[in-house]
């Protein structure tokens, strides 16, 4: 049978019937094993990090994450979800195994599969009955094959004691801070194996998220499925990632041109997104992409073409643009100031992005090690982040108002909800100087303009600013209704944040 036409119904077992294990309960893994014992799969954890796995143990999510830790818990309880460091326990009675540890870049681009390798060695030395290796990690084009043959070699070790495993590839698509939703709730689940049964039996335990027959389901999505061989499967998550992350460079690059001709880049991106074709979502110009995936799984999409001896100008000019655009910002502070030696900039974000506490490749950061190293002051505040013990020189302080303390400038850099609920007069009363460059394109000149403050954003013409008046006053009132979840959702998390976050509320509902 063709392997995309692999039926879905029906079920080959009763969904409680599945044991699932999880190996790397990082992000991905922790998000999957949660989700999947959410679905009624007693599922068991296996972490070699023994910090994280005393942590996860008794609850507690090492990293932030909206509605992780009440899913966790709540699945600890009902007893179908646990955590250990011992593969052979976390493996017993298994159907299935997905490994979800890191993949991150080499000096030279390509990914590093060496925790990758190390839990497939551990899988195959302790599998005692026949189970589906599923990966989850984000692999390399041909990777999966690699791991394929490190499971047979492991195997071919144990003296005839060993149980067949097969291997799925199963890309994770999940978003950090929507993370349960992408993953209970996605676009599309893509599977690749040469093996019929696996990609069946696995198709089997996404049936409910497929059908969105679980509880709490949204009856509206019908999720797609693809099942392929195992390279195209990969090829599928770099490619998606490189297109979103091409699709944001483009548009920074159109900022650029607008900034040189007086055109308004958030009108254009307008009109581009009208056409179904083209779609609205990551036209947003401004400081660039970051995280954990997109500049990674570019440049190991890079680093395989160039082994290849194919040289990818589009992905190597899309990682180009996204490097130059923290420097974009830095230009617009270096108009106002003859040097920024010295000068006192504060910096509003220094997540990679809104709903998260990672650090992990953050323009917000880059922007702040650029301003250092041109010998600038630079005072950040994040609503998640209280230090950044790998950036000594960065004062990170507990109030986005203590950010404009004596600054000369301020630097939005992270589009946080709450910031476009700060009292800009208030800002600007307490800075020394009036200049506010807004990376994240999320103001408009005219409330800039009425607050007394010079207003830098990323490709938008200020003669566009009448128009502006109008979308800038829709912006705030959905800002306004997305922070007051926002802010329950932290204050649930760090109470401490409780009475400041309430005040910045009050703040914003006197302005
Ligand atoms: P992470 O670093 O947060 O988690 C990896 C976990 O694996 C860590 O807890 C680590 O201690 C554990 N680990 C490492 N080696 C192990 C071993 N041999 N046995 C057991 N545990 C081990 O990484 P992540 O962000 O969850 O990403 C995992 C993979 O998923 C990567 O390939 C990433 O590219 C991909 N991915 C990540 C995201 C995301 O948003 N974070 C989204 C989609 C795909």
């Amino acid at each position: 049978m063709p392997l995309d036409q692999i039926p879905l119904f029906p079920l080959v077992r009763p969904s409680n019937d599945y044991r699932l294990a999880v190996v790397g309960t990082g992000y991905v893994g922790t998000v999957a094993a949660a989700c999947f014992a959410h679905l009624g799969y007693e599922v068991t954890g296996i972490e070699t990090d023994t910090a994280k796995l005393a942590r996860l143990q008794v609850g507690q999510i090492p990293f932030y994450e909206p509605g992780l830790e009440d899913l966790v818990n709540s699945c600890l309880r009902g007893g179908r979800l646990r955590f250990t460091a011992d593969y052979a326990d976390g493996m017993t009675g298994a159907d299935a195994v997905f490994l979800c540890v890191g993949t991150p870049p080499l000096p030279d681009g390509s990914a590093n599969m060496s925790a990758m390798n190390d839990a497939a060695r551990s899988v195959a030395a302790a599998v005692r009955h026949p189970a589906i290796v599923v990966i989850k990690s984000t692999i390399p084009l041909g990777a999966a094959r690699s791991v394929w043959t490190v499971l047979q070699d492991t195997l071919g070790q144990r003296n005839g004691q060993a149980a067949p495993v097969t291997l799925v590839y199963n890309p994770e698509f999940l978003r950090e801070g929507g993370a349960i939703g992408d993953f209970l709730s996605p676009d599309r689940v893509v599977l690749g194996s040469e093996d019929a049964h696996a990609l069946r039996l696995v198709t089997d335990l996404y049936a409910p998220i497929l059908r969105q027959s679980f509880k709490g389901a949204d009856p509206t999505r019908r999720p797609g499925l693809l099942c392929t061989d195992l390279t195209t499967a990969e090829a599928v998550k770099y490619a998606s990632n490189a297109f979103l992350a091409t699709k944001i460079s483009f548009i920074n690059e159109l900022a650029n041109i607008c900034d040189l001709v007086g055109a308004d880049v958030t009108s254009v991106a307008a009109g581009m997104g009208f056409d179904h074709r083209i779609g609205g979502d990551f036209l947003s110009a401004g400081l660039g992409w970051g995280g954990s995936c997109f500049g990674k799984d570019l440049s190991s999409l890079i680093a395989t073409a160039r082994r290849e001896g194919y040289e990818p100008a589009l992905l190597t000019a899309a990682v180009e643009v996204n490097k130059r655009q923290p420097d974009v910002l830095l230009d617009k502070l270096a108009r106002h100031f003859a040097c920024l030696a010295g000068r006192r900039i504060g910096l509003l974000g220094l997540a990679f992005k809104p709903g998260t506490d990672d650090l992990r490749d953050s323009p917000a950061l880059e922007v702040a090690q650029r301003l250092l190293s041109r010998g600038a002051e630079v005072i950040a505040y994040d609503p998640l982040v209280s230090s950044v013990s790998h950036v000594p020189r960065l004062t990170v302080v507990g109030d986005p108002y203590e950010v404009a303390a004596d600054a000369d400038a301020v630097v939005l850099a992270t589009d946080w909800p709450d910031f476009l609920l700060l009292d800009l007069a208030r800002l600007r009363a307490r800075m020394r100087g009036n200049v506010f460059v807004d990376g994240r394109n999320v103001f408009d000149h005219n409330v800039m303009d009425a607050a007394g403050l010079h207003y830098e954003p990323v490709g938008r013409s200020k003669a566009h600013s009448a128009l502006e008046l109008h979308g800038g006053s829709m912006m705030r009132q959905h800002a306004a209704s997305a922070n007051g979840r926002h802010l329950d959702a932290l204050t649930r998390r760090r109470p401490s944040l409780k009475t400041r976050a309430l005040a910045r509320r009050s703040d914003v509902d006197g302005t």
